[in-house]
């Protein structure tokens, strides 16, 4: 029959993948919100680095803006899951708005790590992609200039301190496990008595889902990763697959799948980064299984049972 002539192609999942825990609050929130205030409630940049999000959200009555001053005073508006830098609450404390940060409370607690370093009399040193709202809004909690952003072992070596016994980093939560301990290696040689932070600021969820793409690089010819350019953790992905010798590419959506790169493969890996849903994951294979006969099978390298509390003015519409 018509099924038998398609070539096999056996799809390993990544476990975890998709969705944590910040990326569902940030979500909730938005949609809780639109729940209890009613259309239209404005957020402050894409709740969470995923259009196919961000339009479900915009059909139920969210309004997205780059800027606070885009968004009218008297209705709500929320905070990026990304986090924001301390003017932002303050301007909205100025033009009296109802605001509802959805923050990640692993982004929060790499400010309060950065304040706190501060507050001691060092000078912070970021670890992260410049550019990135994180890295904007981590800058942001400090007065302009105590903190210092590095992205790569280089800039490690031309880092200008005013001295080098009082320093301490920081990370993005997203970045690349290993490349960021090239980072960090580097500025441990250099600084030999840097603070570092107590606990790990890369998150556990982009720790698990490199892990679990790492242990199924050998196992596929390629890794199709379904996220999005401006996801900092979908982009490290592709890299830590890469950089096993896997081929990869990103999708955004099934539409976007170039099928020359499946040409004559015979085994893929599937992933997605933290921002990405399920369904689009679904959606990926549906699209392989008109192309080939496919077999999946989900290689789990750990659980997750991380879950965040909603923020007070949203308890009540969740309950
Ligand atoms: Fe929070 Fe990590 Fe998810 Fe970012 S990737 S929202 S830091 S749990």
């Amino acid at each position: 029959g018509q099924a038998s002539e398609k070539p096999p192609l056996k799809i390993y999942l990544a476990g975890p993948r998709g969705f944590c825990a910040g990326v569902e609050r940030a979500i909730d929130i938005v949609d809780l919100a639109l729940q209890k205030y009613g259309a239209p409630v404005y957020v402050r940049h894409e709740i969470v680095h995923n259009r196919y999000v961000v339009e479900q959200l915009e059909a139920k009555g969210a309004v997205f803006v780059e800027d606070l001053n885009e968004a009218p005073a008297d209705k709500p508006i929320i905070f990026s899951a990304h986090g924001v830098p301390k003017v932002v609450p303050a301007e909205a404390d100025r033009r009296e708005m109802f605001y509802i940060d959805a923050t990640c409370p692993l982004v929060s607690k790499v400010h309060r790590e950065a304040e706190r370093q501060h507050k001691n009399g060092n000078t912070v040193i970021l670890i992260g992609h410049d550019g990135h709202p994180e890295v904007e809004g981590t800058i942001g909690q400090l007065p302009e200039g105590a903190i210092k952003l590095v992205q790569d072992p280089e800039e490690v070596w031309q880092l200008e301190v005013e001295d080098p016994e009082r320093l301490a980093f920081v990370t993005q939560t997203t970045l690349s496990l290993d490349d960021t301990m090239d980072v960090i290696n580097a500025l441990r040689e250099r600084f030999p008595t840097i603070s570092a932070p107590k606990q790990e600021d890369i998150c556990y969820a982009t720790t698990n889902r490199q892990h679990a793409v790492k242990a199924l690089a050998d196992k596929v010819e390629t890794m199709v990763v379904v996220g999005a350019p401006n996801s900092s953790n979908s982009m490290r992905l592709v890299e830590v697959a890469k950089k096993q010798g896997c081929d990869s590419f990103m999708v955004q959506r099934a539409e976007q799948m170039d099928w020359s790169r499946l040409n004559g493969v015979r085994t893929i890996g599937v992933t997605a980064g933290a921002s990405a849903p399920e369904l689009l994951v679904d959606e990926v294979i549906a699209a392989c299984r008109e192309h080939f006969d496919v077999s999946v099978e989900e290689v789990r390298v750990t659980q997750e049972d991380v879950q965040f509390k909603l923020p007070r003015a949203l308890a009540d519409a969740a309950a």
